[in-house]
């Protein structure tokens, strides 16, 4: 279910026991949109043991929703942030960099829905800076399974423009074509914001283990990064 789980413990341990968990699912839980999604991050919830799941509809922009439960409606945003224990954050993507982030001290985590467009818009930056506008001092990052530069093949036209405004993003298909490593644009940004970043392994496209829109196509469902203070 999870290809990626790591538990943020505080050392020395806070009295209250505050850690922050950070999961990236597999191709075994599909959170697609549509009418199973609904009971899938319900039963998500009950094994996790959260108070609730917030997702958002990802919309390729720069919005940062600030959540504080998983009630309806959901926002129309590529980011979200929250304070709230026990309240998973969720971004969901098959291809496009799903990025997790945390400031366990402080109690506040985020999440963000990395595309071309996302990047281009500088859409972790953003994140990181309500963060902190919510008073998160040592943010970390974790840059989930996304496809990586070798295979994101994009017209020569488009490579120039996206690394004209993210130079990190240029890239060529192990084929010889043009390509963007929208993961490096990501990591350069956070970078550039005084944000450590720590990759998780594994290309969508070439690993089977995850959903993938240039593999699978309209019927790709879609892989999760979560967050959440517990
Ligand atoms: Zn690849």
């Amino acid at each position: 279910m999870f290809a990626f789980r790591e538990t943020t413990a505080l050392d020395p341990a806070p009295a209250d026991g505050r850690r922050v968990e950070v999961a990236f699912t597999d191709a075994a839980l599909d959170l697609q949109e549509g009418p199973e999604l609904a009971a899938t991050l319900a039963g998500l919830a009950a094994d996790l043991g959260l108070t609730g799941l917030a997702r958002l509809h990802q919309v390729h922009g720069a919005d940062v929703a600030t959540v504080d439960d998983g009630a309806a409606p959901v926002p129309e945003a590529d980011a979200a942030v929250t304070t709230a224990p026990g309240l998973a954050l969720v971004v969901r993507v098959a291809d496009c960099v799903p990025v997790v982030l945390a400031d366990p001290g402080a109690g506040v985590v985020g999440v963000a829905h990395a595309g071309r467009r996302g990047v281009e818009l500088d859409v972790v930056t953003r994140t990181v800076e309500r963060m902190r506008a919510l008073g998160a001092t040592e943010v970390r990052a974790w840059i989930g399974p996304h496809v990586c530069g070798r295979c994101y093949e994009v017209p020569a036209a488009m490579r120039d423009e996206v690394a004209a405004r993210v130079p990190a993003t240029y890239a060529e298909t192990s084929w010889g074509t043009p390509a963007l490593d929208l993961g490096a644009g990501v990591a350069a940004q956070l970078d550039a914001a005084g944000v450590p970043a720590a990759v998780v392994a594994g290309c969508t496209l070439e690993d089977e283990r995850f959903h993938s829109y240039r593999r699978d196509g309209a019927a790709a469902g879609r892989l999760g990064g979560l967050v959440w203070l517990s």
